[in-house]
């Protein structure tokens, strides 16, 4: 009876299970011990309770203290989705959303997308079985425009709600509505049938729902929030209950610098290596501004690193920001091999959106990417700004979770004092075009009248309303346009590239378009390393148009297809992958960007295809294509001055070409840009040169004789 082939690999196969499962279930036990050891685990009871005697609740705790991975799974068990009903959980980004729901999954012992899932812009990784659905706040909004009474979910939790984010707080407005809508919906349903359209709750005067005379239970609403002033939200929704959970926070030690650093990202490397060799055991978490710079300074730590003796050369980096592909994002949260330490290159996420384990020491240098609104000018940037008191005390406190830690802010006490108390809602410092479009396709026509927790100012709204007007989403009355006005609210894109979109359609173009579109819509797609500049410029020379960017991006594009085409005959999946990365990194093209924005181009040709839209191309003729562009980004329209500055025409703010723009050198005459971005300088990055003469001709409702 000698063993046959056959059952030796049974054997072994059985055995390697058998060890699996032991890790399994050591992974599990520790899982569920480090749940039971949150502080929110103590009130799960209390909190259940409260959910279920309020139809609003305002949760409070400190970050890390379990909110968001716990509070879903708790009403789980606690019979909200009994119904099948769903629990949709808000984020204000992207990553929050996919990496809560990916350990939230794991918590839970489910395949990601079964019982736990994420929905974000572009990525959708639900089934009809998700029951707890992380989502960003945008994408909620977005589903209410299908199902205004999101009558799916049974629970809605507006996490992160201290964040302020634009979208945040109309989802308060509109969920505060919904909820009313659906109170009354629902004792009107105990009593008789009812079909069509329904009214909101007495005193709401805007609001119309097709409600399709389902059966809806009351939307209980749950509002969390990091910051312990939970009022504002408390007094908005008529005094709603708020419950406190108590956080766990060590000693952190702040240290201030002596000066003002003018270059914070060499102070931040000076300080990650000062920790590094002097401190002891603990990881490093770097606040920085967006993607660039994250990756910049990763590289500037390696090559320091290679300097350094090689024992001293255990130092591993884990950049995380929006558009890190999912896969990337969890491995923040492994904790380093021993002997080494973690550098965690991190945006504001890190703040209060996500906590990763093992942080001791905090660098901040007390900036942040913000979106600032210029009302009378009309144009919204990106601008580096300073922290609030309030993020400066979150960001600190990420070195004091799981021991005493300490904090670097680079720069000096006196600039501390004169941040501001807390940071400004975006929803008074962005432009609303998004936001008025998506609530007039609700249905929301006075917008002024619209129940916001912050009023916006006047002028942005009148702003915004204007260049609605002029990308012709509104008529005179301000209503939504029936074509336009509705595609582009369809589209989950800025208006400008929704026009851009729908127009190109009509010029012959959609497929230039598209492509460009979502290049647009990632961060660098080039990358220039100091070191390399020389080369890296010589290979951005193989792509580069003298027409400007937008086409050297549709070159580059392109260029990437063919190679993955080919490749794709000869290569196993991986290999093809592997070399396109290869590829990018050859031609200094950022590969994480590249592949977003390819991403982004299929989700994006899926929407136009589902609306109809024909995809053609203007084959050679970028004359085509240009006029296009001119025809779309009208309101960006820039003049060339005598001493080589650029007037942006629509508000007369002086701005200069960035130095990344390939037309950079040669200045056009004439140029349309896609976003402004403010440091020290207006710099208007993206641009594409355009025939002065075209204005009129194309946009003539701008800039047209009158
Ligand atoms: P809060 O929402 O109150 O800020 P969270 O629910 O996000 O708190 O986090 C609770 C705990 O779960 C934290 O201690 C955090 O470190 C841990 N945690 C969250 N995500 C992960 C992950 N992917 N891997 C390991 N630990 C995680
Ligand atoms: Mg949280």
């Amino acid at each position: 009876n000698l063993p046959r082939k056959n059952d030796t690999c049974n054997n072994n196969h059985t055995q390697s299970i058998e060890a699996a499962k032991g890790d399994f279930v050591t992974r599990r036990q520790r899982i569920q011990q480090q749940r039971k050891s949150l502080p929110i685990a103590s009130v799960e009871k209390l909190l259940v309770e409260e959910v279920r005697n309020n139809n609003t609740l305002i949760v409070v705790g400190e970050t890390g203290s379990g909110k968001t991975t716990q509070l879903p799974q708790y009403l789980f068990y606690g019979g909200f989705c009994r119904d099948g009903g769903v629990i949709g959980i808000t984020q204000p980004r992207r990553v929050a959303a996919v990496s809560v729901a990916k350990r939230v999954a794991e918590e839970c012992g489910v395949a990601l997308g079964q019982k736990v899932g994420y929905a974000i812009r572009f990525d959708d990784m639900t089934s009809a079985s998700t029951r707890i659905k992380y989502m960003t706040d945008g994408l909620l909004l977005r589903e209410a425009l299908l199902d205004p009474c999101l009558s799916k979910y049974s629970v809605i939790i507006v996490d992160e709600a201290h964040e302020r984010t634009v979208h945040t707080d109309v989802l308060l407005g509109l969920l505060k509505s919904v909820q009313k809508t659906r109170s009354s919906v629902s004792k009107v349903m105990n009593g008789h049938a009812q079909n069509g359209l329904l009214m909101g709750a007495e005193n709401d005067k805007s609001f119309l729902m097709p409600c399709h005379g389902k059966k809806l239970s009351p939307l209980k609403l749950i509002i969390m929030s990091a910051s312990l002033d939970a009022r504002v939200f408390s007094e908005y929704f008529g005094s709603a209950r708020a419950v406190h959970v108590q956080g766990r926070q060590y000693l952190v030690d702040i240290l201030y610098t002596h000066q003002p650093e003018s270059d914070y990202l060499d102070a931040a490397l000076i300080t990650i290596f000062q920790i590094h060799l002097e401190e002891s055991h603990g990881d490093i978490l770097v606040f920085l501004t967006g993607q660039e710079e994250i990756e910049s300074v990763e590289r500037l730590v390696h090559e320091r690193l290679r300097q350094l003796p090689e024992g001293n050369q255990k130092l591993l980096t884990f950049p995380i920001f929006s558009s890190l592909p999912s896969e990337k994002q969890m491995k923040v949260f492994m904790p380093a091999p021993p002997g080494f330490r973690k550098v965690i290159l991190a945006t504001n996420i890190a703040e209060t959106s996500v906590t990763i384990p093992g942080i001791r020491y905090v660098i901040d240098p007390g900036v942040v990417k913000a979106r600032i609104y210029d009302a009378d000018a009309g144009i919204e940037s990106l601008d580096i700004v300073k922290t609030s008191k309030a993020q400066a005390l979150q960001r600190s406190g990420r070195a004091g979770r799981e021991g005493p830690g300490k904090c670097y802010r680079l720069y000096p006490e006196s600039e501390f004092d004169k941040f501001e108390d807390s940071t400004t809602p975006e929803i008074k410092r962005c432009d609303l075009s998004n936001v008025i479009l998506q609530l007039k396709a609700l249905g929301i026509d006075d917008i002024a009248g619209f129940d916001f927790i912050d009023k916006p100012n006047r002028t942005a709204i009148i702003r915004s309303l204007e260049s609605l007007f002029l990308l012709g989403a509104l008529t005179e009355e301000s209503k939504l346009t029936d074509i336009v006005g509705h595609q582009m609210a369809r589209l989950p894109l800025e208006p400008v590239y929704s026009k851009a979109l729908i127009l190109s359609s009509q010029f012959n173009c959609l497929e230039e378009m598209l492509i460009v579109v979502a290049m647009l819509s990632v961060e660098s797609i080039f990358y220039a390393p100091r070191e390399k500049l020389e080369e890296s410029r010589a290979a951005l020379r193989c792509f580069s148009s003298p027409e400007g960017d937008h086409l050297t991006l549709l070159n580059v594009f392109r260029a990437s297809n063919e190679f993955v085409v080919k490749n794709k005959l000869t290569h196993s999946k991986e290999k093809a992958e592997k070399n396109l990365r290869k590829w990018c990194k050859d031609n200094f093209i950022n590969s994480r960007s590249l592949r977003h924005a390819r991403d982004v181009h299929s989700q994006i040709q899926r929407n136009v295809e589902q609306m109809g839209l024909r995809i053609t191309s203007c084959g050679d003729d970028m004359l085509v294509f240009r006029r296009c562009l001119a025809a779309s980004f009208f309101l960006n329209a820039a003049l060339k001055q005598p001493d080589g500055m650029y007037r942006i025409l629509s508000s007369g703010l002086m701005v200069q070409i960035h130095p990344s723009s390939v037309l950079f050198r040669s200045k056009p005459e004439c140029i349309i840009f896609d976003k402004l971005v403010r440091t020290n300088n207006n710099y208007i990055r993206n641009i594409c040169r355009i025939d002065y003469l075209w204005l009129p001709e194309l946009a003539p409702q701008c800039y047209g004789l009158r």
